[in-house]
């Protein structure tokens, strides 16, 4: 395969800079983790957005975390059509195989995918429309949402609301698996939503009962 090339110099530099340090530190940990083979703590569904640092902001180590990334931390409803689905598999390995005890939807501000959903949804987007578009055509599973605040008064409000449901649409959709629906039900899984602020690093944790989500 002649299209792959080594990577940058900065990348390998920061490497060995890694494996003297950090990974140097806690060998005896990197070992167990090997041997013992992992088991995470929680399942956390978060963006691609390069912006969320799930892992930064709840501190985890190395084998605490089984992280899935999408486009705008979506999860689909469950489709057993035999097609390629990435995240349900994710998701299917964490509750099936690892027994994970929580899985964690986490949002974010200023959403590229969440943006993009409600630009299509308003009209102004038809590159998002075309059959073609992976994004488009991922992003049509926040569509019920885009439903539940289109009447709001203001766009930024609206989109900010549109964030928020992309994990409440996404809690929803969990609960159309079989296997998380008996998990839940059995106690041994519990979901979560969370919606992170980028700029002012505050974090609101969705309430089920009340339907809104409050600050930590
Ligand atoms: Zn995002």
């Amino acid at each position: 395969m002649e299209f792959a090339r080594p990577l940058p110099t900065y990348l390998i530099t920061r490497y060995h800079g890694w494996k003297a340090t950090q990974y140097n530190e806690n060998k005896a940990w990197y070992r167990r983790l090997a041997e013992d083979g992992q088991h995470p703590r929680a399942m956390v569904i978060s963006c691609c957005d390069s912006r969320v640092h799930v892992t930064s902001i709840f501190g985890a180590e190395t084998g605490e975390f089984f992280i899935h990334r999408n486009i705008a931390n979506l999860v689909p409803p469950y489709e057993p059509d035999g097609d390629h689905h990435g995240t349900s598999a994710a998701i299917e390995y964490a509750v099936a195989a690892l027994k994970v005890p929580h899985i964690i939807v986490m949002g974010h501000s200023s959403c590229g995918g969440v943006l993009g959903c409600h630009s299509m949804c308003t009209g102004t987007a038809p590159e998002l429309e075309k059959e073609t578009s992976f994004v488009g055509r991922w992003m049509d599973i926040l569509r019920p949402g885009f439903e539940r605040i289109k009447d709001l008064p203001d766009t930024a409000e609206q989109i900010s609301a549109l964030e928020r449901e992309g994990v409440v649409v996404s809690l929803e959709n969990l609960m159309t698996f079989p296997f998380i629906r008996e998990a839940v039900e059995n106690e041994t899984l519990s979901l979560h939503g969370l919606w992170n602020d980028i700029s002012g690093g505050g974090l609101e944790s969705y309430d089920g009962k009340t339907g809104k989500f409050e600050p930590i």
